[in-house]
């Protein structure tokens, strides 16, 4: 990888912004700061930081905006919907340098303690798909729980998701499911060839 980033002592080092450019193909420095992405991002107003200025905070190849791109909500809230790069006359792939910037959070340790909540409610997710071929709520809920500690967390509204038949108790199982549990198998391999 050539790098033309910070200088450290006598060797150049790579800045942030250059690592993901070589990992996922996608340049921060194409961005002029239009602020597009923003404009049409459902989860802008709940950011720290917006999408154009995590882009931002790489462009200035500092060490210390680097980790603050690292340590943001933001990262861990973008859905990866896409808005971002339909709107953007750079046509810079936004959510796909998000999931390189989550990456790159949790190997360095800077994760945002909402940021593991988050992660915690993905796995919880794919744990159930995986088991039962389709989301299982109460599954999904528990199992989130325990990975999280959030116990009691609305637990006042299960009576009443209950009682409106919102939430089934048992798993209901779907006739794939020997098929769905291939295709996490295929991955799960395939990843392991990538590494
Ligand atoms: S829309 Fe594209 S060019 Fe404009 S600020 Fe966002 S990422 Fe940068
Ligand atoms: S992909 Fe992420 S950054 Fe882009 S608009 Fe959607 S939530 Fe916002």
């Amino acid at each position: 990888m050539i790098c033309h980033g910070q200088e450290d002592g006598e060797h150049a080092h790579c800045t942030l912004a250059e690592e993901a450019e070589h990992a996922v193909g996608v340049s921060a420095f194409e961005c002029y700061q239009c602020g597009k992405c923003t404009a049409g991002c459902p989860l802008a107003a709940e950011m720290d930081w917006s999408p154009h200025q995590i882009l931002r905070l790489l462009q200035y190849a500092a060490p210390e905006l680097e980790e603050q791109a690292l340590r943001s909500l933001s990262i861990w809230l973008c859905l990866t919907c896409e808005q971002c790069v339909t709107r953007c006359p750079q046509e810079i792939d936004l959510p796909r340098l998000m999931e390189y910037l989550r990456q790159q959070s949790l190997e360095r340790g800077l994760m945002h303690p909402q940021g593991r909540d988050i992660l915690a409610f993905h796995e919880a997710f794919l744990d159930s798909v995986r088991k039962h071929g389709r989301l299982q709520e109460v599954g999904l809920v528990a199992n989130y729980k325990l990975k999280t500690g959030h116990l009691l967390q609305d637990v006042l509204v299960a009576p009443r998701l209950l009682a409106r038949g919102k939430l089934k108790l048992l798993p209901q199982g779907i006739k794939g499911k020997a098929a769905v549990r291939r295709i996490f198998e295929r991955l799960q391999h395939d990843e392991g060839k990538e590494e």
